[in-house]
């Protein structure tokens, strides 16, 4: 279409031209960060005349300017009513951008209406750089002294020289839509997009991906790591009154959102559809004890679950699309070399590192140990893309293991305790177990009492082979105390008996004796306190008639 000077100059005079708003949402959280203007014909008598059609006889008019100052005028205006957080995005033809007056043109107005240059964009197609790279060069530097933001359009289409990226002050670029258009099904598309990506990446430059119509296109951005994106998905450009209402809804349509709204679906009974697999999986993902997350190839967060954020003290969205090393968290320089082995394609499980976890009570972070784990996730070429990692904090366990050895000791000493008491006893000690009542431990003095070794193994009704009660009778093993304690659980206290030792020796002893049980009241064995008596009690003296008191020969 062609169109005389004289219509497009009362066009301008009726002001026909207005300015359209398409969104520029961030792909992970779905925000919209930005408003791409797209200029409008509202022709009384056509109705509304797309860009492509009436530019071309705009330039050729060199009416370019006055159009701009139309739209950004119609902007500026529009932008009062919008967050300061949101910038708008200006496309400037090459002719332009050989004029030196465009940035103080901009400058004015922008002061003009108090709009904060910061918030615009200037986006330029490199063919306004083949002409005269050095006027475009100074004027692209004027408009970056204003706060001015400079985009690179419809990268990877004409020229794509990598000396213009370098040569101009760039901050974003934009892979042009014929590539997202065919990304989904031609790897060729996939890799010039991954290869836009990473290089705006790498030059420290903000990547748009124009032209998403369909989920599985910003899914697979998301893949590679494009900050944001621009097309029909979200919204078409939209006329200044309907910006507020863009503004107020949600308008992406990312798998994650999709997952929850299926959960939600499913929440109120509708169904088990195979999509609540996504929803299931997202799920468990956040439900997840573990921290999870899944980095690119550039070591930046593509996603992370809930438990992750928590440990680090910060929000989710606060994680996605910087680096590593941006975000508090992990220790970087401790986790980076496990990372790119997993880059490399190995599999790295199991590292305990020394980190911190975020603690709400504290508001604080404090030490903690770490499990992590590195997975390396492969493209269907079998290229690395990215690896999942998965942190678990087991502070608890090692603080267990530590009260264990702590525990441990502390019996330890006890028990070192316990046998000093023992050992120094003025009694004979006999610890034996039940029921056959072998020795345990015995102290020193049972031994001297006893005239025999008592050494751990030893059988004590061997040791109380020949003994006799104060009758003078026969005592049988079973019936003396510390047997009696282990078999049948009795106690028994100062039971004189007459005690014939190894060498021959006799002497009156008395013998307490009780049981002890395991802690889930199990007969375990006996203990016996052994006295030696002088002599013995006048009881037994009684009973037995005599001071000299011989057993009958056994
Ligand atoms: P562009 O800068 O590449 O703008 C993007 C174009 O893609 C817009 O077409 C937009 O409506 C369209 N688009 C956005 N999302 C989708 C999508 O998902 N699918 C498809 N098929 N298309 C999508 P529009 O508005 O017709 O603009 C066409 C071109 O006109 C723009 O291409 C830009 O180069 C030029 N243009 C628009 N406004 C101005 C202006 O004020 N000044 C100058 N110099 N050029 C302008
Ligand atoms: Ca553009
Ligand atoms: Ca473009």
């Amino acid at each position: 279409m062609r169109f005389s000077k004289d219509d497009l100059v009362s066009a301008l005079r009726r002001d026909e031209f207005v300015p359209y708003f398409q969104p520029l949402v961030e792909l992970r959280s779905s925000q919209v960060e930005a408003f791409e203007v797209l200029a409008r014909w509202l022709n009384p008598s056509v109705g509304v005349i797309a860009p492509d059609d009436f530019i071309p006889s705009i330039e050729e008019h060199g009416l370019i300017n006055d159009l701009t100052i139309c739209l950004l005028r119609n902007t500026f205006v529009a932008a009062c009513d919008v967050p300061d957080r949101i910038s708008f995005s200006v496309n400037v033809s090459p002719a332009q951008l050989h004029d030196r007056r465009l940035p103080s043109m901009i400058a004015g107005m922008a002061a003009e209406a108090g709009f904060d240059l910061r918030r615009l964009t200037v986006e330029l197609t490199e063919s306004a750089l083949l002409e005269d790279l050095t006027l475009a060069g100074g004027v692209a530097a004027e408009l970056k002294t204003h706060g001015i933001k400079l985009a690179l359009d419809d990268f990877g289409t004409g020229y794509s020289s990598l000396s213009h990226l370098q040569a101009l002050p760039f901050d974003e670029i934009k892979v042009d839509s014929s590539f997202v258009r065919t990304m989904v099904q031609s790897r060729q598309s996939r890799k010039i997009t991954s290869a836009v990506v990473s290089l705006g990446h790498s030059l420290g430059l903000r990547t748009v991906a124009e032209g998403v119509e369909e989920a599985s296109q910003a899914e697979l951005l998301i893949w590679h790591g494009c900050n944001l994106a621009q097309g029909w998905l979200y919204e078409r450009a939209i006329p200044a009154d309907r910006l507020k209402e863009v503004l107020s809804r949600q308008l992406h349509v990312s798998a994650q959102s999709q997952a929850d709204a299926e959960r939600k679906e499913k929440d109120h009974g509708l169904g088990n559809r195979p999509m609540d697999r996504a929803s299931q999986l997202r799920a468990i993902y956040d439900g997840a004890p573990v921290g999870l997350c899944y980095v690119d190839t550039e070591l930046r967060y593509v996603s992370l679950n809930q438990r992750l954020a928590e440990m680090h003290g910060i929000s989710v969205e606060a994680h996605l699309g910087r680096k590593l090393s941006e975000v508090p968290g992990f220790p970087f320089e401790e986790v980076e070399p496990y990372l790119r082995r997993s880059l490399a394609g190995e599999a790295v499980s199991a590292v305990e590192i020394n980190a911190s976890t975020y603690d709400p009570g504290l508001a604080a972070s404090t030490p903690a140990t770490m499990l992590l784990s590195y997975q390396p996730a492969h493209d269907e070429a079998g290229e690395v893309v990215g690896v999942s990692i998965s942190v678990a904090d087991i502070s608890a366990v090692r603080q267990s293991e530590q009260k264990l050895l702590t525990t441990a000791e502390a019996l330890r000493d006890s028990e070192a305790q316990l046998r000093a008491i023992i050992d120094a006893a003025p009694s004979g000690i006999v610890v034996a177990e039940g029921p056959t009542g072998t020795i345990i431990s015995a102290n020193p003095r049972a031994e001297m009492i006893m005239g025999c070794d008592l050494s751990p193994g030893t059988s004590w009704s061997q040791v109380v082979r020949q003994a006799f009660d104060s009758e003078g009778f026969s005592l049988l093993p079973e019936n003396m105390p510390l047997l009696r304690a282990v078999c049948h659980g009795e106690s028994s206290k100062n039971v004189e008996i007459y005690h014939r030792r190894q060498d021959g020796s006799a002497r009156w002893l008395s013998l307490s004796a009780s049981p002890y049980y395991s802690e889930d009241g199990l007969l375990k064995g006996g203990v016996v306190v052994v006295q030696e008596l002088d002599q013995p009690s006048p009881s037994a003296f009684q009973r037995s008639g005599c001071v000299d008191y011989e057993a009958p020969a056994a």
